[in-house]
């Protein structure tokens, strides 16, 4: 028989709010319950002890309060931190916690696979299942906070898991409604608590849906740029003949005409001979100079996979490559490659195999 019970990690505060006041409950409850999902991370009904007895047999009857299956979970040299999950479907997706010395980001996936096909991207040569609910969104942070025993909500900033990065597989504005929700139950105060200034999303430039999502949560934007002109970026992203860079630089320009603090990061992979020489990092430099956008760089590493066709740059045309940005006034620091050796690199996610 198909359950009937609805997936309550998920629901938004609203919705939570509606169903129980339809269930004749005061509008408290929504507010307490609410804290023992994402304040507290309790795994069960029963837990939640300031409920009476019968309401919990109540919520158990309306609700399922699940994790996703932890398939596989993998530490590398450097403390990166990969779980495969598994969805009540049976689809997976891989999510990736980074630590850094006194923090650390936890790079999550909304989508299983991808749509969008970029040339040198592990996940683009897997094709779209489906779209991630925004509960799994959301869930793929609480499986993270599990594992380092980070709840109740840290209220200091000396937490672990101190940032959000929306860069995991699939394209986020290709999933717009669910990571609205998501983002928005991940920053709530009185839950999660991870501060909109301390979630980046990134998107490789569905232009029409950029600001909509930026307005409706506050977080911050990163862009997949990867090249300084269409003629190449044409080649790398078949999303790049729909909406062009010019289209894209529109867009972060509306976005930051509305506060004058904010900043754009374009993410610029450092491909050996296909974007990577001095003279493309000027035509770069004048393209935003020309747009004025206020921006800072993350030149990341290439990492390879079995069957790509693109070698990473080499360290001296990364080093000045880097430095023309930085001349230009560009803060510009070059990603370091975490967890190569466990495949949880930027790029490398897939949701068939761990190895
Ligand atoms: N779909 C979104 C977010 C997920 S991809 C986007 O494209 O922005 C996260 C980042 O990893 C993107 O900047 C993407 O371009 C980068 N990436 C993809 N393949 C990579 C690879 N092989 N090596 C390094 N970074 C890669
Ligand atoms: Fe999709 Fe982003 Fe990979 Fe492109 S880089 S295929 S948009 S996940």
């Amino acid at each position: 028989m198909m359950s009937d019970k609805i997936e309550i990690i998920g629901l938004s505060k609203k919705e939570l709010e509606d169903i129980l006041s339809q269930m004749g409950e005061k509008k408290f409850r929504a507010k307490q319950i609410w804290q023992w999902l994402y304040f507290r991370g309790v795994q069960n009904f029963d837990e939640m002890t300031n409920l009476s007895k019968d309401l919990r047999a109540t919520l158990k009857n309306h609700f399922i309060l699940n994790r996703p299956k932890i398939i596989a979970e993998q530490i590398s040299k450097d403390k990166t931190h990969k779980w495969l999950l598994e969805f009540s479907d049976g689809e997976r997706v891989e999510t990736v916690y980074i630590p850094e010395a006194d923090r650390g980001a936890v790079c999550i996936s909304t989508q299983v696979g991808c749509a969008m096909g970029c040339k040198f991207c592990h996940t683009g040569t897997q094709t779209l299942t489906r779209n991630l609910t925004a509960g799994e969104i959301v869930s793929q942070f609480m499986v993270a906070r599990d594992s380092y025993h980070e709840w109740p909500s840290p209220t200091d900033e000396t937490r672990y898991l101190s940032n959000i990065v929306i860069m995991g597989m699939g394209e986020p504005l290709q999933n717009k409604e669910n990571v609205i929700k998501a983002l928005n139950i991940l920053s709530d105060g009185d839950g999660i608590a991870i501060s909109r200034r301390r979630i980046t999303m990134s998107t490789c430039g569905i232009v029409p849906e950029i600001n909509d999502v930026l307005e409706k949560t506050g977080v911050r934007l990163a862009i997949s740029l990867h090249a300084p002109n269409n003629t190449i970026r044409n080649t790398l992203m078949p999303i790049n003949k729909v909406y062009s860079i010019e289209k894209i630089l529109e867009a972060c320009q509306k976005y930051q005409s509305k506060d004058g603090s904010r900043y754009v990061t374009f993410e610029y992979l450092m491909l050996d001979k296909i974007n990577d020489s001095v003279q493309q990092a000027q035509e770069l430099v004048s393209l935003l100079k020309k747009y004025k956008i206020r921006a800072t760089f993350n030149l990341i590493p290439f990492n390879p996979w079995e069957g790509s066709a693109f070698k990473p740059s080499t360290h001296e045309a990364i080093k000045s490559f880097a430095n023309i940005l930085q001349k230009a006034g560009f803060a510009c620091p070059v990603r370091v490659a975490r967890g190569q050796d466990i495949s949880a690199a930027c790029g490398q996610l897939k949701s068939k195999t761990i190895s």
